[in-house]
């Protein structure tokens, strides 16, 4: 298996303030991984300092093998480094259609990238091909998550950078979400998946770690997290 993504020893934050604290985590080819912790705990933080939101004030992040550790947003998406945020960014007053087919013009040039059509992504999400006149801000929840990594995959993502892709959605929708998940990983793409909720985690992920106050306490396999009661309890506030 080789590597995709590697951050090693990274520090990094926001102005003074560290947030991250010596933090290293890996994904390898192929894997779904889930960095999980409390909120605040610095998720979304790891998130912006892969794709280059965010500067590491220490450490490295290496994607296939290059140090992209000063790139900005925009190398990391040539790159195939794709964010879907929580807050979903699609464009809410531009179609379905038009959302994917901006996604096609700002795709990567990486060569591992892997090629999703338009018309394969709307296979893919029957929802947003029942909708492909509708404006964005016409959707529901879920439906704009799926537009969002709809659009990453578009792109011609090679790794997902997945914040908390079920914040706020219906218990029902949570479930389709995890399915689309899966499918996304079937074709081969690595995901990266942020969550406040452990149990989305343990479903999808090969591999689990556990963030709190910035540093990387825990890392195992989903059956590893779920019988451990006691990283549940202290670090994530279940059990
Ligand atoms: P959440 O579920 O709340 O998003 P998280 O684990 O993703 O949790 P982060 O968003 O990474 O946590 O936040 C980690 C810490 O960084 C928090 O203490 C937060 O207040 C702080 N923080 C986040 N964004 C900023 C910012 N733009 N400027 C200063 N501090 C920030």
């Amino acid at each position: 298996m080789s590597q995709v993504l590697s951050v090693d020893g990274v520090d990094a934050g926001y102005g003074e303030t560290q947030v991250l604290r010596d933090l290293s985590l890996s994904v390898e080819e192929g894997e779904v991984v889930s960095l999980v912790g409390r909120n605040g705990a610095g998720k979304t933080t790891t998130l912006r300092t892969i794709n280059g939101i965010l500067t590491p004030t220490a450490g490295t992040v290496t994607y296939r093998g290059e140090d992209i550790s000063a790139f900005d947003p925009t190398e990391t998406a040539k790159r195939g480094i794709s964010l879907v945020p929580e807050e979903r960014q699609i464009f809410p007053e531009l179609s379905v259609m038009e959302n994917l087919r901006l996604a096609e013009f700002g795709g990567t040039e990486s060569e591992s990238a892997h090629s999703v059509s338009v018309q394969e992504a709307l296979d893919m999400f029957e929802n947003l091909a029942e909708r492909t006149g509708n404006p964005g801000s016409s959707l529901s929840g879920g439906e704009q998550q799926m537009l969002a990594i709809a659009r990453a995959l578009v792109a011609g993502a090679d790794l997902i950078l997945l914040d908390e892709p079920t914040e706020g959605l219906a218990p029902y929708i949570v479930q389709d979400v995890m399915d689309i998940v899966e499918e996304v990983n079937e074709r081969g793409i690595s995901v990266l998946l942020v969550e406040q909720n452990v149990h989305v985690g343990l479903e999808l992920a090969d591999r689990n770690y556990v963030i709190d106050q910035g540093r990387i306490v825990w890392e195992g396999t989903s059956e590893e997290l779920e019988s451990n009661r006691q990283i549940l309890d202290r670090h994530l506030g279940v059990s």
